[in-house]
């Protein structure tokens, strides 16, 4: 496996409107669009910072995973991505060590990017998301 940069930090929030307000007009970071993730039941905002970017996750519908995390635990921090050069061959080599996976195969996330998320009860309680980007 090749982890390559930290793709994407996931935060969680009930607004993206209303996160907007600090992460772009008070901190700075432009935002450079939004997108509809239907199939995780999200909209996200994407926040580039150098090679890394803010992704802001607002819920569309209660039953979305992440209006279940802001529910039990409130907003903030929901999960860390990481790219890999190939998403395929990392979830192999990590089930071959016995790595607890979400996704044993990989779906497609914001930004036409493929991604698969991997069990906190695996990574110390961590979220982790891995991501192959194919414009990379
Ligand atoms: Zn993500």
């Amino acid at each position: 496996m090749k982890p390559t940069v930290v793709d994407h930090i996931g935060i969680a929030v009930k607004s993206i409107d209303e996160a907007l307000a600090f992460w772009q007009d008070s901190l700075g970071i432009r935002c450079t669009g939004v997108e509809d993730v239907a199939e995780q039941k999200v909209k996200t905002a994407f926040l580039p910072v150098g090679a890394t970017e803010v992704e802001l996750l607002e819920p569309t519908s209660e039953e979305s995973p992440v209006a279940k995390f802001i529910e039990k635990r409130g907003e903030g921090i929901h999960h860390l991505a990481i790219r890999v050069e190939n998403l395929e061959a990392a979830l192999a080599e990590m089930k071959a060590k016995g790595i607890r996976l979400i996704d044993e195969t990989p779906r497609y996330g914001a930004g036409g990017a493929k991604i698969a998320f991997v069990h906190p009860k695996s990574t110390g309680g961590v979220l982790l998301e891995l991501s192959e980007r194919s414009e990379e």
